[in-house]
């Protein structure tokens, strides 16, 4: 054990529950980010001792920034702004395996991670690819090229399914991944008509996981025209892939035309077919909430939606929630949000190794009624918006009792349909 000890305590996550038994500065607790003393110069850590997490929090469950808010920098003030502040009842701190899903060890997991798999990237890549809006046969494709299970040149070389490495394209003497879908000529040309110059080179450094899960997932910064960017970008993957079968399996390679046009027209084709299949909306509103707009609550229940939000640019995350028609009291609340996921967690209250889960158990057993329901993003939208303007300059929550004006016309349009 003691020979990979560094490769375990890398991988080791920790929960935070009261916080007494994790050192805010030598602990890794925040997953992603590492010791917080990372960030900070060696001179000032000798001049901190043992501090637990629960010593950095006030008598009201806020965080004391003045502590600390000066010497970290900013995006790591904001992860820690995301992460629920100790609560003195909460249960102990858990310590845990940061792979697993609940935190829990696998030896197959323990192997992926070992053999350089990022489980927790390819786990958040194969959700993005289930959403992703084309045929089924482009998603299995991007799927396997995303695990890297295309069988390239260089592959069946190893395996004696031909004698040649060199790519049948461009003559490159090894024919991998990375030479079909970013550096042969007929790659290299269809990004750079696609992607602005100065960000063609950071575009192409991501690793193909990476690549794929920001380019599906909505990170536009990089292109030229960003309307419909997650299905420009898979089916231009496709056609590079069918270009290249073209020129290794063909016997009279090169008809496969442009690859960008092809591109554009089955992306086209697709977009008109969709909006075929999209249900009319009725002109006058009155629609149930089950077909995505907000409704009015109840008599005597207070509605709260909630929305996040992430910045595909600085990938700043943020979140924002409005309370409708709090005269009712708080005794009986419907709270909803569009994200299906935190609404499985919100509700999976038994098990989980995530501390809002004892926050939210904790709250739902108070003296209330309060059903969580989820609702789609066109019937969120005054939520999403507030998530969307959230001040990130401000490490607390902002709180308005009315309205801000920029939403003002989302919560009009509410009431009236
Ligand atoms: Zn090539």
């Amino acid at each position: 054990m003691s020979t990979i000890w560094n490769v375990v305590r890398t991988n080791i996550g920790w929960t935070i529950g009261a916080g007494r038994t994790t050192d805010f500065w030598r602990d890794p607790w925040i997953d992603e980010v590492g010791p917080l003393a990372d960030y900070i110069p060696v001179t000032a850590l000798a001049t901190i001792g043992p501090s637990p997490v629960a010593s950095l929090v006030d008598d009201t469950g806020h965080w004391k920034w003045y502590l600390f808010e000066y010497i970290l920098p900013r995006d790591i003030l904001l992860r820690i702004a995301a992460v629920k502040a100790p609560s003195a009842n909460a249960p102990a701190d858990l310590v845990g395996w940061r792979g697993g899903r609940n935190r829990d060890f696998s030896l197959k997991l323990a192997y992926l991670m070992r053999a350089g798999y990022d489980y927790s990237i390819l786990d958040l890549v194969w959700k993005i690819i289930q959403k992703f809006p084309g045929i089924p046969h482009v998603k299995s494709f991007l799927w396997i090229l995303c695990k890297r299970k295309l069988m390239m040149n260089v592959e069946r070389s190893n395996r004696h399914f031909t004698v040649c490495s060199r790519c049948a394209v461009c003559g490159f003497v090894s024919e991998d991944i990375e030479h079909i879908f970013k550096f042969c000529p007929p790659a290299r040309q269809v990004w750079s008509e696609l992607i602005v110059p100065e960000k063609l080179h950071d575009f192409l450094s991501l690793g193909i996981s990476e690549w794929i899960r920001a380019n599906l997932g909505g990170a536009c910064s990089f292109v030229r025209n960003v309307e419909n960017w997650n299905l420009v970008f898979g089916y231009t993957l496709w056609n590079l892939w069918l270009h290249r079968n073209d020129f290794t399996f063909s016997n009279a390679p090169g008809n496969f035309g442009n690859i960008c046009d092809r591109t554009k027209a089955m992306v086209a084709s697709l977009d008109r077919s969709t909006r075929l299949l999209r249900p009319i909306r009725p002109a006058h509103g009155g629609a149930a909430i089950g077909q995505g707009q907000w409704s009015l609550p109840q008599h005597h229940w207070l509605k709260v939606n909630t929305g996040g939000a992430r910045n595909g640019e600085t990938g700043h995350a943020s979140c924002g929630g409005v309370g409708r028609d709090c005269e009712a009291g708080f005794r009986q609340v419907v709270l909803e949000m569009d994200s299906l996921e935190a609404v499985r967690v919100l509700k999976d209250t038994a098990t989980g190794y995530l501390s809002i889960n004892w926050y939210v158990k904790e709250l739902c057993s108070r003296s209330w009624t309060v059903h969580i329901n989820h609702i789609k993003r066109s019937g969120n939208n005054v939520a999403d918006k507030l998530a969307k303007n959230a001040n990130l300059d401000c490490l607390e929550p902002t709180f308005f009792a009315t309205p801000p004006p920029w939403v003002t016309s989302l919560v009009i349009e509410d009431v009236h349909n």
